[in-house]
């Protein structure tokens, strides 16, 4: 039997181009997705992009037997875990909720897969585990925090995997820290569809440029940057994803061996740099208001790449402008029918 790579939360917007980039390098993909926050037609996208429809189950990481089921029907090779709950002020409303979803769930898949003894694990991450940085760019090495469950949650994980690559060997493990993901796959067929108000800059500024929202709230001018708006290393999707790919790869040639990488470019760009961009790509004016500080938000955060460049041999090639034309085609072809 060809073996296959599992990819939990392969229906959401990073696990669906992952999806993308490991089919057209060959990968067989299954998928397991409860669908809370994605729809089934991302499937008939990633089939239409790749020419191949991925395996999928509708079911839920936190159920055992759904997952022994995965394991015993399918020959899985490796698993890519993106399944999860994400908002970070949702977080600090439902903590119990992230808990369960993103602590238990990944204690119940990585059972799973001990049972199964498939011990190749790629585990979506977040800058979000640095806190208030002391130093930019920001090297793995760096002291790690957290101040809501939802980062919380990346912070105990991520200690879990450690315990557990200690406990026994023959784990390949690589904690993949994400800087901010955006822009979409260049076919406009699959990105990110947020519910409701967007939380993140980015889907919001492409709402407020096709008209759906009046206005971005800018959450503060008054930081330490250069413009005084808050600094992010925005990574494109796409680039994203072919770091899993480089992970994968690079797992697959350990024998055993844990790693923990930024996936950022290196560059950081400003709240209004991110709103002048869109308007360029998109050719439409992003309406703007000044607003207070957002709780909790840090005045900048971007990566140390070097530690990936030599690990991985991976690098993010695509700037701004290419982020956020994908996400306007993105963005302009969700309005048009199947
Ligand atoms: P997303 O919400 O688009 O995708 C997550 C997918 O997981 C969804 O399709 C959802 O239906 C599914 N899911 C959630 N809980 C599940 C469960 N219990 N069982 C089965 N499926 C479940 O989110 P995303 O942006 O693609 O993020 C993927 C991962 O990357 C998450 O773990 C997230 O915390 C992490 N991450 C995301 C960002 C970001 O800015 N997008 C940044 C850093 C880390
Ligand atoms: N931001 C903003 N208005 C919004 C959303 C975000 O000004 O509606 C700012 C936010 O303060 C931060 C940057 O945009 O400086 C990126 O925020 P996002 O929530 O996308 O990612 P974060 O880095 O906070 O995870």
């Amino acid at each position: 039997m060809n073996t296959s790579i599992l990819v939990t939360g392969g229906a959401g917007f990073i696990g669906s181009h992952a999806t993308v980039v490991l089919q057209q390098a060959g990968y067989q993909v299954v998928i397991l997705d409860n669908l809370c926050n994605s729809a089934r037609s991302v499937l008939d996208r990633i089939e239409r992009i790749t020419g191949t429809p991925p395996t999928f189950i509708q079911g839920d990481i936190r159920d055992a037997q759904t997952l022994d089921g995965v394991f015993a029907s399918h020959s899985i090779s490796a698993v890519m875990h993106f399944a999860g709950l994400k908002a970070v002020g949702e977080s600090t409303q439902v903590p119990l909720s992230y808990y369960d979803n993103n602590i238990n769930g990944s204690v119940q898949l990585l059972s799973a897969m001990q049972r199964a003894d498939v011990r190749t694990f790629i585990f979506s991450s977040s800058a979000t585990v640095y806190g208030e940085p002391s130093i930019l760019p920001i090297p793995e090495h760096h002291s790690r925090s957290a101040t809501n469950p939802y980062g919380h949650t990346k912070l105990v994980v991520e200690d879990i995997l450690e315990n557990l690559y200690n406990s026994e060997p023959g784990w390949r493990i690589a904690r993949l820290r994400y800087f901010n993901p955006v822009g979409a796959h260049p076919s406009g067929l699959i990105g990110e569809a947020p519910q409701g108000v967007p939380n993140n800059l980015m889907p919001y500024v492409a709402q407020v440029a096709t008209g759906q929202r009046e206005k971005l709230h800018v959450f503060g001018n008054d930081y330490d940057t250069p413009d005084g708006t808050g600094v992010r290393d925005y990574i494109h999707v796409m680039d994203l994803a072919e770091g899993h790919l480089a992970a994968l790869r690079y797992c697959e040639a350990a024998q055993q061996d844990m790693l923990t990488v930024n996936l950022g470019t290196g560059e950081g760009y400003s709240v209004l740099d991110m709103v002048r961009a869109f308007e360029a790509a998109s050719g439409r004016p992003v309406a703007y208001e000044i607003t207070g500080r957002r709780a909790g938000d840090i005045a900048s955060c971007w990566a140390d790449t070097t530690f990936a460049e030599q690990k991985l041999g991976w690098k993010a090639g695509k700037g701004i402008k290419e982020m956020c034309e994908d996400a306007w085609r993105w963005e302009m072809r969700q309005s048009v029918k199947d």
